[in-house]
């Protein structure tokens, strides 16, 4: 009788030549390759009808009159998209990459089959080495993320469409002036979701590996025929693979194929899938300003640190400071009884850029301490790559925070504190697990990586006790003697 593993449908496999335990593709895995193998050609209509759906949620709401005070997404067309884009689409996408890895990005993702359609009529340059510095991604990411906050993209129509709407139109030049054919060098360098959920999908179960596997470990390739320009049989990681399917042909000997791995085998691994100092900077810096786009709102030193600048300002002539700048980069909406001046524009982005400074010190001490620890306790290689290594450690965390922080709105809709809450004490239970086993890897033994773990367990921590006022709910009363206070000024 045949064992459940003897079920599984094995793949041949070589390494260069050799035969290699590559790990087997389960019944199910071979059934979405087979279907999406099948069915890839129709993947443009998904693209185009999700294409219309993007135009229709960022621009319907500009051309219909604001919602009333009594509207609710049932009856208001405005409201409903907010509700679609905060309440599903965002946490949903984020939540799902454990699931489905970047599914997102190669099955629904409008704007990368955009900037993809543009680059086959463009001018196909070569992609430039500022476009592929690691650093571009994680400036973009800062960047729409406190422009999101200043122009208050949560709950403004003409905030939704300038970001989105601006960010399709970077995709839609980006693509037309750089790469050549179907390549996406805004899905691989530019884009800021595509880099969070590069991250997140190396929690996740989806993985495409070679069928024929070779040494070296991944590369990047501007000539095969992989959008996001990765040399397939070099493939090991997976935050660049946006899942198209192009190179998964059930019935050939090359190629990738699916399978499904445990949650957090590649951060486990994580010393031979590419370990990147700018991917653990991004996600001490991601967790931070995460954090600082939602405490601004809440907390009482927010408002002390904003009264102590105004007065600066005041005292120094710089009277101009109480004006409104304009509404591209600051919410100015009397309608709503909002409107920021250039001190809310300032001390919005000094807060949330202290918080992020804050967030990865923390992290980063809580790093370094691990890491040093570690060494004295036997751990192999340098103090730099047990640094790295360590560094993802907080993944589950990070993810976590940007779903809370992001996705209020679905958890407001829910009534759903307590969940939140779970997710939070989970996120940290997985980082601490996440940290001993990499601690593991590194050759600390047994009850020695208690003691290395110390600094790990206490940035997770942290982290989760910074987000609590998350769990317990925004004091909206604050928040509103906040917009009273606006009017005032303004
Ligand atoms: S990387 Fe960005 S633009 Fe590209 S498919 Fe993913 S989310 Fe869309
Ligand atoms: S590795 Fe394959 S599935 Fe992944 S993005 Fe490249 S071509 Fe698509």
């Amino acid at each position: 009788m045949q064992t459940a593993r003897e079920k599984l449908t094995r793949i041949a496999v070589k390494v260069n030549g050799k035969a290699c335990n590559q790990p087997p593709q389960n019944k199910l895995a071979a059934v979405i390759e087979r279907f999406f193998y099948r069915h890839q050609n129709k993947l443009v209509l998904v693209h185009a009808a999700m294409f219309c759906l993007f135009l229709g949620l960022i621009l319907i709401p500009l051309l219909t009159p604001p919602p009333p005070e009594s509207a609710n997404i049932f009856s208001n067309f405005t409201l409903f998209a907010q509700f679609l884009l905060w309440g599903v689409w965002f946490p949903l996408v984020f939540a799902s990459v454990l699931l489905t890895g970047r599914s997102w990005c190669g099955l629904f993702c409008p704007m990368g089959a955009a900037s993809e359609w543009t680059t086959r009529i463009g001018m196909g340059f070569k992609i430039p080495g500022w476009l592929k510095w690691e650093g571009t991604p994680i400036f973009s990411f800062l960047v729409v993320t406190i422009l999101g906050q200043t122009v208050d993209v949560r709950d403004q129509a003409t905030a939704i469409a300038e970001v989105f709407g601006g960010m399709l139109i970077l995709a839609l030049l980006v693509g037309f002036f750089y790469g050549k054919q179907t390549k996406r060098a805004w899905c691989r360098h530019v884009c800021p979701i595509g880099l969070l959920l590069g991250m997140f999908s190396r929690l996740g179960i989806v993985q495409f590996s070679p069928k024929l596997p070779r040494a070296g470990g991944d590369q990047y390739t501007e000539k095969g025929m992989c959008p996001t320009m990765i040399s397939i049989n070099h493939k090991q990681e997976s935050r660049h693979c946006i899942e198209c399917f192009r190179c998964v042909n059930p019935a050939a000997k090359g190629g990738l194929f699916l399978r499904f791995r445990k949650l957090g085998e590649e951060i486990i691994h994580i010393r031979t899938n590419s370990p990147s100092m700018g991917e653990v900077w991004f996600i001490f810096l991601s967790t931070g300003i995460a954090l600082g786009g939602f405490l601004w709102l809440i907390l009482p030193s927010y408002q002390t640190f904003r009264q102590n600048m105004g007065e600066w300002f005041i005292n120094h002539g710089w009277d101009g400071i109480g004006n409104s700048g304009p509404a591209w980069l600051m919410s100015v909406h009397p309608e709503w009884r909002q409107a920021y001046n250039w001190l809310d524009f300032i001390t919005i982005i000094g807060f949330m850029l202290g918080s992020m400074l804050f967030t990865c010190s923390l992290l980063s001490i809580c790093t370094l301490a691990s890491s040093y620890l570690a060494g004295k306790l036997g751990a192999d290689g340098t103090l730099k790559k047990r640094f790295i290594e360590l560094g993802y450690q907080f993944a589950p965390v990070a993810m976590i925070s940007i779903i809370i922080g992001l996705g209020d709105t679905l958890f407001t809709t829910l009534h759903a504190s307590a969940l939140k809450g779970a997710l939070l004490m989970g996120s940290i239970f997985w980082s601490v697990y996440l940290g001993n086993r990499l601690l593991s890897k590194q050759g600390v033994q047994g009850t020695k990586r208690g003691l290395a773990l110390i600094p790990g367990f206490l940035g997770s921590l942290l982290i989760g006790l910074a987000w609590w006022p998350a769990v317990v709910g925004i004091n909206f009363s604050l928040l509103e003697q906040y917009r009273q206070h606006l009017i005032i000024l303004s």
